[in-house]
């Protein structure tokens, strides 16, 4: 199934399923790749033809995949993880390209975008959006797509503070 307008999902919340870092191939950009093999080595990405890609483990799942002992799958870069982990499931273009104009359309300050969801992701309730889609999430993804926002909460998994200090300790 193909990329689908963002008109048609009601809410989006990541659950940690870690489904999308076993199922598909994070390709890194030239600046991502030379960060996290300086910080990690090379042993932890793959060069394909003319792309880096982020190294797996031989049950397909990404190298830097945990679970936490709640059952819930984490990333261990966090707020480095590459651009195309940070806007997964969405697709932020400047034009249609997968169809459904009308439905994809979403005027972000004046600029006229096409924003898209990826059906794969169990995370997607859909329905009529809601405000918190609207205002919140969508506007987040944008800002982390475009750069002008490192830290994400909508557009992530949200981690309780508790879970959070939790986490840091290294569990
Ligand atoms: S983004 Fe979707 S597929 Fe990935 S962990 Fe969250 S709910 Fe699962
Ligand atoms: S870098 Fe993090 S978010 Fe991206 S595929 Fe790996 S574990 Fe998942």
């Amino acid at each position: 199934m193909g990329f689908v307008p963002w008109r048609y999902v009601n809410s989006w919340y990541c659950n940690g399923c870690g489904l999308c870092c076993k199922e598909f191939e994070v390709v890194l950009t030239f600046h991502e790749w030379l960060k996290i093999t300086k910080t990690f080595g090379a042993g932890v990405t793959r060069a394909g033809l003319n792309k880096f890609y982020m190294g797996k483990r031989s049950d397909g799942s990404c190298i830097f995949l945990y679970t936490a002992p709640d059952g819930k799958k984490l990333c261990g870069l966090q707020n480095n993880k590459p651009l195309a982990c940070k806007v997964w499931p969405f697709k932020i273009l400047n034009k249609p390209k997968y169809g459904g104009a009308k439905e994809a359309f979403f005027n972000y300050n004046g600029q006229d975008l096409f924003i898209y969801i990826d059906p794969f992701c169990p995370g997607i309730r859909w329905g009529p959006p809601s405000a918190e889609l609207i205002y919140k999430v969508i506007p987040e993804f944008i800002e982390v797509a475009s750069g002008i926002r490192q830290k994400q909460f909508y557009s992530t998994m949200r981690l309780t503070p508790g879970f959070y200090i939790f986490y840091k300790k290294g569990y």
